[in-house]
């Protein structure tokens, strides 16, 4: 039997870092945020006072990725949302990060969350999920989230920035973020944490299955 790898896939906000955790605390598997890694990519480019448009300070950024640039504490917030989703459109950055995406799940399996794990970088998952809401639903999560932080920001900015990066990421040529044609999708637009954890448990049991 092959290690249970679980692919959760989907736009930003859509709840998938939650219930990707808990998915993996539920199955006894490691969890792995991909965002980090593109995050921290980013992050070296915006240091190095580089462009993270350009492919070959991206690629580089890429290559020299340490453990500690993922460990970062500003690898959120809307500079490092913008710069992240711009150097994953490099086809050379996202090659850089295929072995250590692939390494993380060998041997025991895991629990990945991102943008191409079911298209891409696990297409024999045993589990693949895409973790969507509706883009009024995700705006309003993400502002919640950053308004405790910052009262000036509003709705609106934030829902354009997030506009902004889903259609990046679903019109980029390298690996964009899609459904795979053998995922489930699961769309949170009208349940809460709880809800969507059940249907996600549900939706591995019954894969595990056979289903
Ligand atoms: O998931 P998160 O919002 O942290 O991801 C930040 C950005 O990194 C995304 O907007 C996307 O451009 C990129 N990403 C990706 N592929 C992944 C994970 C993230 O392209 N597997």
């Amino acid at each position: 039997m092959t290690a249970l790898v679980i692919a959760v896939d989907g736009p930003a906000a859509a709840g998938k870092g939650t219930l990707a955790r808990r998915l993996a605390a539920h199955f006894g598997l490691p969890y792995l945020d991909t965002g980090l890694l593109y995050r921290a990519v980013g992050r070296r480019v915006l240091d190095g006072e580089g462009d993270p448009r350009d492919a070959g300070v991206a690629e580089a950024a890429a290559l020299g990725l340490r453990g500690e640039d993922v460990q970062r504490p500003d690898l959120r917030g809307a500079a490092a949302d913008e710069a992240a989703s711009q150097v994953a459109a490099h086809g050379g950055v996202r090659r850089a990060l295929v072995a250590f995406q692939r390494g993380f799940a060998a041997g025991g399996g895991a629990v990945l969350d991102g943008r191409d794990i079911g298209t891409v970088i696990f297409p024999d998952a045993r589990v693949k999920l895409y973790v969507t809401a509706s883009a009024e639903a995700r705006a309003r999560r993400r502002w919640l989230e950053v308004s405790a932080r910052d009262p000036a920001v509003t709705l609106a900015a934030v829902a354009a920035e997030m506009a902004a990066r889903d259609a990046r990421d679903a019109g980029r040529d390298a690996a964009p973020m899609k459904p795979a044609a053998d995922a489930v999708v699961l769309d949170t637009t009208a349940l809460d944490a709880e809800a969507a954890f059940g249907a996600a448990v549900a939706v591995v049991v019954g894969k595990l299955a056979g289903g």
